[in-house]
């Protein structure tokens, strides 16, 4: 049974990985985790060291899963009946799979832990389920309902095509910003920076300057994209401006390698600053 050529030995290969899939249950069920978890990855936009984590632990679980039904029928062969020592072969053998489950479990957790605010829209955004947000307050809930009904594709393509006309002469670094108003009207901007550094405005600012000229005061989402290592988050001034018009805004934030996060205004600013009620009222939105 010797694999003659490189073709035999991808074919004896095969049908070791078909055998295995055919008679191990527990096989078929390492799989179908493994695919929901790299679905659960592409859906979150996890990095793409994360997402190698994930599939060194898979790869892991898989490879012990397959030793372990090679060990099983080696030692069916030379001990067909009850040996203790076949026993102890066996019994180790799974405690080696349990093991390295174990540890993808705890690898899928890491990975996944810094994600999970994201899940729920990003599921709901992959067309995979609209799953209850088990969130304290109400805020929580309103933001559920605003990223599944807003078309987050389309405002991350505006906020994509806007950021092509940043003016960055000095960073190089090309940001832009798609507002969605309560009016359903998409108001995009795009950063700009000036030889007087402090001069520069971002992305954010810029677009919701034109949505406040547009007499647009209510956001329902905004959507941030740049080429940055992770979804680009907004600089601390820009946080400061969404939460005076809208805290409980999602932010959908954006790279170029396609990988999203999204969270609330408040999320991102806790603790911003306010007014005291006078000044802040409905005189000084008049
Ligand atoms: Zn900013």
């Amino acid at each position: 049974m010797k694999a003659r050529t490189l073709l035999e030995s991808f074919r004896f290969a095969f049908l070791g990985g078909f055998h295995a899939l055919r008679t191990e249950r527990n096989l078929r069920i390492h799989l179908v985790a493994a695919v929901v978890v790299l679905v659960l990855a592409f859906a979150v936009g996890v990095p793409p060291a994360d997402f190698t984590l994930l599939l060194l632990a898979i790869g892991l679980v898989v490879t012990a899963e397959l030793l372990n039904t090679a060990l099983e029928a080696a030692v069916d062969l030379w001990s067909p009946d009850y040996h203790p020592a076949a026993a102890v072969a066996k019994n180790v053998a799974a405690a080696a799979v349990l093991t390295s489950a174990i540890v993808s479990a705890a690898v899928g957790y890491i990975v996944f832990r810094d994600h999970l605010s994201s899940l729920p829209a990003a599921l709901a955004g992959a067309g995979l389920v609209v799953a209850p947000r088990f969130t304290r307050g109400s805020h929580a809930a309103r933001r559920l309902t605003d990223v599944t009904s807003i078309d987050a594709d389309k405002l991350l393509r505006e906020a994509r095509a806007v950021r092509q006309r940043a003016y960055v002469p000095h960073s190089g670094f090309k940001v832009g910003a798609a507002l969605l108003t309560k009016g359903g009207r998409v108001i995009v901007g795009c950063n700009f920076e000036n030889a007087s550094f402090g001069a520069t405005i971002c992305a954010e600012r810029a677009a919701a300057g034109a949505a406040i000229a547009a007499g647009e005061r209510e956001w329902v989402a905004l959507a941030v994209v740049a080429d940055y290592p992770e979804p680009v988050p907004p600089c601390g001034i820009c946080r400061q401006v969404l939460a005076e018009f809208a805290p409980d805004m999602p932010v959908i934030m954006a790279n170029l390698a396609g990988q999203r996060r999204t969270m609330t205004v408040r999320e991102l600013l806790p603790g911003a600053f306010e007014l005291p009620a006078a000044g802040h009222g409905e005189a000084a939105h008049e």
